[in-house]
């Protein structure tokens, strides 16, 4: 192995990316010698050489981030499918006498998609809104059988359940949002 000196300048540099677990393992060890050898640096890192040197080669700590990313993983896979069946289930219940717990049902699933989506929350609200239309269309189909055309009426109801919908879908979008503002703003 060839050892990399590095001055406390670049030491200073390649700090916040080792903190981070982003450095290379080259800049790690060269950051991990330099800190060791070096008070100024082992100061501004916050620990003495000598405990660096032992939190960076206890490899438990990757080892336990790995666990808790599957952990997420496994929470957002349950959401997830959760979510898939809220809106099997909201979808199917439309026209029905329980369609209005759609007002709850909706906002729950919009909130569990920005938490998984983040940014990327408008996937679930498309297929919101996708699923009601269908749904809407092919009832029509169903009641009106042969006498049945694809006119301005279709398009007008199976829109405005849809849209309905993804309104729904969108407060709880913005209701988990919010919540996440407010929760991030005090740690
Ligand atoms: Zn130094």
């Amino acid at each position: 192995m060839n050892d990399i000196v590095i001055n406390c300048a670049i030491c200073a540099d390649l700090m916040p990316l080792v903190k981070d677990d982003v450095a290379s393992e080259e800049s790690k060890e060269a950051v991990i010698k330099h800190i060791a050898a070096c008070d100024s640096c082992a100061s501004l890192w916050g620990y003495s050489g000598i405990e660096i040197l032992e939190s960076t080669e206890n490899k438990t700590t990757i080892d336990d981030k790995k666990v808790f990313e599957n952990i997420r993983k496994g929470i957002y896979k349950f959401i997830f499918a959760f979510m898939i069946i809220g809106l099997l289930w909201g979808v199917a219940i439309i026209n029905s006498v329980n369609m209005f717990y759609n007002i709850i049902i909706m906002p729950i699933l919009g909130a569990c998609s920005y938490y998984i989506f983040r940014r990327k929350f408008y996937i679930f609200s498309i297929m919101v809104f996708v699923s009601v239309v269908l749904r809407s269309v092919i009832e029509y189909f169903v009641e009106f059988g042969n006498g049945a055309h694809i006119g301005i009426d279709l398009l007008n109801s199976s829109f405005t359940w849809g849209l309905i919908h993804v309104t729904f879908t969108l407060a709880g979008v913005l209701i988990a949002f919010l919540l996440h503002f407010a929760f991030g703003k005090t740690k």
